[in-house]
């Protein structure tokens, strides 16, 4: 990507991925055109789609197919009980009370979120951490009541920030803080993990083809109805109207992470709301975006955030050590791109990039 083409490809197309656009409180339903651009040649007959607004970002829900219009509307249904499930921003909810009360006896989808947040901060050697929120907030994210935490704050907020100190049963789902000023945070799979149960809800109502984009992380359940793969375009970190690339994908999670997404401004220094666990400040890695490519939508969310505070060369080495399990598409602060091997057949680019193999 060394040469800006700036006319780039604009993006008429970008609304199958950056999930911009018109929205509400409500969802609103939409069955004329709402998949233009590279997947126009999808509307049929028996498309059904909608928007919604929750965990902080519009989000549409795309199905075609007999049962398509009951399918999305049950997808709606399921994304409305895990914000509620989930947000820490609602008092109401599990994950609030938790962090409040220190204990709890959690919900079937809360446990899974919190065993799977500490096994990717396993797996990814602190890098993903659900106990950050105490950090988070001393950031002001959380409430957009943004600052600059001094270093010594810093520090002793870092302490609460530990996974191991979290006691969590897997079959009584109970779960308790070792700290009493301990605090977790889902929001780094939370959504990954709801495209994930909206493909469960597809298969349950057997759909022949569907898609979600939950504020740009997009999620492909089957093909197109026509057989070939769902286009994918990964947006510009620069401009969500623009994209760096389009991965053509059938039954996987497409999920970016970028410092761009969520940011504040102070004496013209950007603080974004992606935080190093190591240092408690905003990652400061060498990268603009990471992509995550998986079957598994929470592991591509998580790892998403995860290989952002890496860097390249971590993120790199992490992925040798998973090939398997996911891809990834990486942009450089110097605008330098980087795939994975795995999706070299399957990735188009206007720039230049370079393959990482596995051996
Ligand atoms: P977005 O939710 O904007 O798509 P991400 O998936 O990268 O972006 O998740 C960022 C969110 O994850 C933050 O808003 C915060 O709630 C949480 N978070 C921030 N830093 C970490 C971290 N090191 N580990 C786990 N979660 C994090
Ligand atoms: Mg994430």
């Amino acid at each position: 990507m060394k040469n800006k083409i700036a006319v780039a490809i604009l993006l008429t197309v970008a609304l199958a991925v950056t999930g911009c656009g018109s929205g509400g409180s409500d969802a609103t339903e939409n069955t004329t055109a709402s998949q233009e651009g590279i997947n126009s040649d999808l509307k049929s007959a028996n498309e059904s789609s909608q928007e919604v607004f929750a965990m902080d970002t519009y989000m549409t829900v795309t199905a075609y197919g007999k049962n398509a219009k009951k399918a999305v509307d049950a997808s709606i249904e399921e994304i409305k009980r895990l914000d509620a499930l989930l947000s820490t921003g609602d008092e109401d909810s599990e994950i609030a009370k938790l962090n409040v009360n220190k204990s709890a006896t959690l919900s079937e989808d809360g446990g899974y979120l919190v065993q799977r947040g500490i096994e990717l901060s396993t797996m990814t050697d602190g890098a993903f951490d659900i106990a950050i929120y105490p950090v988070m907030q001393e950031w002001g994210f959380p409430t957009k009541d943004f600052k600059v935490p001094d270093d010594a704050t810093l520090k002793e907020l870092l302490k609460l920030a530990d996974v191991s100190k979290i006691d969590y049963d897997n079959k009584s789902r109970e779960i308790s803080f070792e700290d009493a000023g301990m605090e977790i945070d889902l929001g780094g799979i939370a959504k990954g993990y709801t495209s994930s149960r909206i493909m469960d809800i597809f298969k349950e109502y057997d759909v022949d083809s569907g898609l979600v984009n939950l504020g740009g992380n997009v999620q492909t359940y089957r093909t197109k109805t026509d057989g070939s793969k769902w286009r994918v375009a990964v947006q510009s970190p620069e401009d969500e109207s623009q994209y760096i690339g389009v991965v053509d994908v059938s039954d996987k999670a497409v999920i970016t992470s970028g410092g761009y997404e969520r940011y504040f401004e102070q004496d013209g220094k950007i603080y974004h709301h992606i935080i190093d666990p190591a240092t408690g400040y905003p990652a400061e890695s060498g990268l603009k975006s990471v992509t995550i490519v998986s079957d598994d939508g929470t592991l591509a969310d998580g790892l998403s955030t995860s290989l952002f505070i890496m860097g390249k060369d971590k993120a790199c080495e992490f992925w040798k050590a998973h090939s398997d399990e996911f891809d990834f598409v990486l942009l450089t602060d110097d605008d330098s791109m980087y795939i994975s091997e795995g999706i070299a057949d399957d990735y188009s680019s206007d720039y230049e990039y370079e393959v990482i193999n596995a051996k």
